[in-house]
């Protein structure tokens, strides 16, 4: 068995990575913030595949968790062929670029950017002690190139991850290790529940996906698994779009 570690792996995008991973051959670690109960329900799932998961609570903003996180995923499974940096938040309150507080962009690039990259450094080291050819895959969001002027601190998080994944990229290609992002679209979770009948009206009336529907969980975890299972061998630093076609110009 391989073995990944998915951050916020209890709810939402991150359980669906984690699951999909578990069914393509994946030992995980699920990590998650503080919801016990959701994180044990993934874990559940998992296991119903016949591979093995462990929880390790962890806020990824914070370099103590960090590092007993990746200890932990070590001790738990020896190795790790694949980090999922999935956890993130948006701001407690969508506000208005000219209103919106610095307590909300420290609070998101701590979780979102900064908790990513050191966690990718972390792990990427220990990939290169060990030899392994490791995989990263970060998911960041259509947000990263689509300016959203009532949660600027968040676009800007997801825009940076786009920076990581290329210097990640570009620094562990000569140890074998291949480094992606992912960007989900309109995804239904608990992140987008607060915001339904807003992108129902976009998505199902006004077509703003090509594809008219929301994105699922299962549809990032399916494009995870491609990269995980080494279907993009010759690839690194790759963006690949999870969207229904968000991404398109169409005129
Ligand atoms: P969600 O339903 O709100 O789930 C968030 C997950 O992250 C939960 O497992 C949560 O753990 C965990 N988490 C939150 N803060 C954390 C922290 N500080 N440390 C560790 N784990 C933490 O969110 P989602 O919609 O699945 O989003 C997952 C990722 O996809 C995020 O990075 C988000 O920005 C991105 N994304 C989402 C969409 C969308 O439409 N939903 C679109 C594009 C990108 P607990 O359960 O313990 O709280």
């Amino acid at each position: 068995m391989s073995a990944a570690l998915v951050t916020g792996a209890s709810r939402g995008i991150g359980r669906g990575i984690a699951i999909a991973l578990a069914g393509a051959g994946f030992d995980v670690v699920v990590n998650y913030a503080s919801n016990l109960a959701a994180a044990e329900d993934t874990a559940k799932e998992i296991e119903k595949l016949g591979a093995r998961a462990v929880l390790v609570r962890a806020d990824v903003g914070d370099a103590e968790d960090r590092a007993r996180l990746v200890h932990e995923a070590h001790e738990a499974f020896g190795t790790l062929d694949l980090l999922v940096n999935n956890a993130g938040v948006a701001p407690s309150v969508r506000a208005d670029l000219l209103e919106a507080t610095e307590e909300s962009f420290d609070r998101l690039v701590g979780i979102n950017l900064k908790g990513p990259y050191f966690l990718t450094q972390q792990v990427a080291r220990r990939m290169v002690d060990a030899g392994t050819a490791g995989k990263i895959v970060t998911i960041s969001s259509m947000s990263a190139y689509t300016a959203s002027v009532n949660r600027g601190d968040y676009c800007v998080t997801k825009a940076g991850l786009g920076m990581m994944t290329k210097l990640f990229a570009a620094r562990l290609a000569e140890h074998g290790i291949t480094v992606f992002e992912v960007r989900p679209g309109i995804i239904a979770t608990d992140m987008t529940g607060a915001v339904q009948a807003k992108y129902d009206k976009l998505i199902l009336s006004d077509g703003i996906t090509p594809i008219r529907r929301w994105g699922t969980p299962g549809d990032v975890g399916r494009a995870v698994v491609a990269i995980a299972t080494d279907l993009l061998p010759f690839s690194t630093g790759q963006v690949i779009d999870v969207d229904g076609g968000f991404h398109l110009r169409t005129l």
